[in-house]
């Protein structure tokens, strides 16, 4: 079995750990408690939270109710399913670091238009109201909370117990081991492969899910659905169509193939994608900002060129890896980098490093895109709260972080072609400044 390497020093890990599992829960709840019923400001929950001490706390709390549970075992079975049975091209990911190749099947984008017509149509000729769904959020995310906790268990101890390859193994430390995961492709059975479920068909599929939620919430409690959230909704379903669209692609990047399925990956996929990504249009619910079409516009047009920008940036890199550098990039053959590096198996393997096009600008460009659509799309909620704002200031700190773990990476991969690579490319991620 190959050995687990861990991605921060045991030390980092504990902190992160303990402030994931101490700080993340309450927070989902805080989050949600403020945006349902508080306004949207921290300063009425920090004041019902001065009142009422931790009683109080506990009071808002919601428990994860029979329809919670149900809501998200319909919602699951459902995306499973499409998983299994939906056609889908064959895709082989890339070389894992003790040398196997996964397999998928490329069907989200079919899984992605199936789950949203449905629901669509399930609100549309009267069978079940997305209301619902907005009504017992507070029990859902409580469930979510709970449930993914005891799912990450159940990671760890197939783990150890059945792992699903040999891109799997043990640090030596149960918490460490728990947190960044030990499997990098656990599957149950040959075809159902866990990190897809988690990432991509339960975690941004409920971002989707949960957006086009908020726009029929305030569609029926007003009837009519203000600029804003259309602004909001809109920006997000581009998104994450642009995510189903390129589903393949994500499963050469960090998350699939590098990241361990773990509490970090797992747990944040199943629970924190659907409340803290879908946040800012579960504040416009009570909000509806009215822009006016001209602003409204503005918005819209500069978050689809953000989106659209970040995907072209991940785009080039694949099709530079894809037809190995024999591909135009701005209309130049690309320049590049052919790094070799040696395999856990002891294998020595090559890959191409892209010096041209947005990979040329800085190593992590595509970070500066992401980070602008966020802002897009919570904009539309304006300035009178800074809790909108939340998900834009996590995704940055968490972009960040991820930047200097993947230099890391591949500095400890790569040698001395990355440090060639660093030279020629010097800036991290904001060309002429950092
Ligand atoms: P990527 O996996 O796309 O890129 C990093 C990897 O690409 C490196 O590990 C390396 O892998 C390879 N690589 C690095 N430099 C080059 C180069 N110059 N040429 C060719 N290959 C290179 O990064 P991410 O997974 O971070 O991002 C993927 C997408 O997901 C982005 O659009 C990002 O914005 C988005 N994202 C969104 C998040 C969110 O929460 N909203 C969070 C994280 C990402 P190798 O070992 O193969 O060489």
């Amino acid at each position: 079995m190959a050995e687990a390497k861990t991605v921060h020093s045991p030390l980092l890990t504990y902190v992160s750990m303990l402030s994931l599992l101490t700080l993340c829960p309450p927070f989902v709840i805080l989050l949600w408690y403020t945006m349902v019923h508080a306004d949207g400001s921290i300063s009425q929950t920090c004041d019902y939270l001065k009142q009422h001490g931790l009683q109080g706390f506990i009071n808002i709390w919601p428990r994860p109710t029979a329809i919670a549970w149900k809501i998200i075992a319909c919602y699951a079975a459902f995306e499973a399913v499409l998983q299994l049975f939906l056609p889908g091209k064959r895709v082989e990911g890339p070389i894992s670091p003790a040398g196997n190749r996964p397999v998928y099947k490329a069907n989200g984008l079919q899984s992605y238009a199936v789950t949203l017509i449905t629901y669509l149509s399930l609100w549309w000729f009267g069978v079940f109201n997305p209301t619902i769904v907005y009504d017992h959020l507070g029990e859902i995310f409580s469930a979510l909370i709970f449930g993914s906790f005891i799912f990450c268990v159940f990671l760890y101890i197939k783990g150890h117990l059945a792992p699903s390859s040999t891109d799997s193994g043990s640090s030596g430390n149960i918490i460490i081991d728990f947190y960044w995961g030990m499997e990098l492709y656990p599957r149950i059975g040959k075809n159902f492969d866990i990190k897809v479920f988690t990432n991509c068909r339960f975690g941004m599929m409920s971002w989707a899910v949960l957006a086009v939620t908020y726009c029929i919430k305030q569609y029926e409690e007003n009837g009519r659905v203000a600029d804003s959230m259309l602004v909001n909704t809109t920006l997000m379903l581009v998104y994450v169509t642009k995510f189903f669209w390129w589903e393949a692609g994500y499963w050469s990047t960090m998350d699939i193939a590098h990241d361990r399925a773990g509490f970090y990956i797992c747990w944040g996929c199943l629970v924190w994608v659907p409340s803290v990504y879908t946040s800012p249009g579960m504040y416009l619910v009570n909000h509806p900002v009215n822009l006016g079409t001209q602003l409204a516009l503005y918005i819209l047009v500069a978050g689809i060129l953000c989106i659209y920008i970040n995907y072209d940036c991940d785009r080039q890199r694949q099709e530079f890896r894809r037809t190995n550098g024999k591909c135009f990039v701005w209309g130049k053959a690309p320049s590049k980098i052919t790094a070799s590096y040696t395999t856990t198996s002891g294998e020595t393997k090559s890959s191409l490093l892209l010096t041209s096009g947005w990979w040329g600008l800085s190593r992590h460009f595509h970070y500066v895109p992401e980070i602008l659509a966020a802002f897009f799309w919570t904009v539309p909620a304006l300035f009178n709260h800074c809790l909108p704002y939340f998900y834009v200031v996590f995704l940055t700190i968490l972009l960040f972080d991820r930047a200097k773990r993947d230099d890391d990476r591949c500095r400890s991969k790569y040698g001395k072609y990355w440090k060639s690579y660093c030279e020629k490319v010097p800036y991290r991620i904001i060309p002429g400044i950092y």
